[in-house]
């Protein structure tokens, strides 16, 4: 297959990804943070997936990484399409259900809500899965060993990273509620983890 398919795919991909999120990140922007543990760990990490979404554009506009490319099939990049398609609904739907509560990073923000309803009622990182799987999409529509995991690989230490820290702030901020909501929701995948 022509390599150029993946190139398409993974542009119009990103494109949709800043269109979904464009207009919650402007509303978030607009309410107050209240509280932050954004340390230095946080930084590293989030500065990591940037550059880990960044490398495939490299790919596709230079021939830098051409050392590691090799010829896409057809199997792996339908997969790929999938998961790519699949990780953008289910990033839509988290950002709708999440509204101004989202953030970039560890923070909480003037009137937060603990958010269980929609999406949220099934798992508790629900954005946090549609990136895994945006970014699995990635690494199965990329022929490139460089190229296509470096967001899987960056995102997903900045999720090993960050889960623990990010629930202790939702314990600490929702106490009682956020322990029940723990206790009838899994993390990534419902009934397993
Ligand atoms: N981990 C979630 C949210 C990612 S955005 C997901 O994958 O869908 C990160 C911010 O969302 C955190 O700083 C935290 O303040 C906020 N957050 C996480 N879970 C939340 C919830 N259930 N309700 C409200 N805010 C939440």
């Amino acid at each position: 297959m022509n390599p150029w398919y993946a190139k398409a795919a993974i542009l119009v991909s990103s494109i949709v990804m800043v269109v979904i999120r464009a207009p919650h990140g402007q509303r978030s922007r607009r309410v107050k943070v209240v509280k932050s543990r954004k340390g230095q760990l946080e930084n590293i990490l989030l500065t990591l997936a940037w550059l880990g979404f960044f490398v495939p554009f490299l790919w596709i506009t230079t021939r830098l990484l051409a050392f590691a490319d090799f010829p896409l099939r057809p199997v792996p990049f339908m997969a790929g399409i999938l998961c790519l398609a699949v990780g953008l609904w289910l990033f839509h739907r988290s950002h709708a259900d999440l509204g101004t509560n989202w953030s970039i990073t560890l923070e909480v923000r003037e009137g937060h809500r603990l958010v269980t309803h929609g999406i949220y009622r099934h798992v508790r990182h629900p954005m946090y899965l549609a990136l895994l799987l945006y970014s699995l999409g990635q690494t199965l529509v990329i022929p490139n060993w460089v190229a296509g995991p470096s967001y899987l690989v960056t995102f997903g230490v900045l999720f090993v990273l960050r889960v623990g820290p990010e629930e202790r702030l939702m314990r600490d901020e929702f106490g009682k509620d956020y322990e029940s909501y723990v206790a009838r929701t899994r993390r990534l995948v419902p009934g397993l983890w």
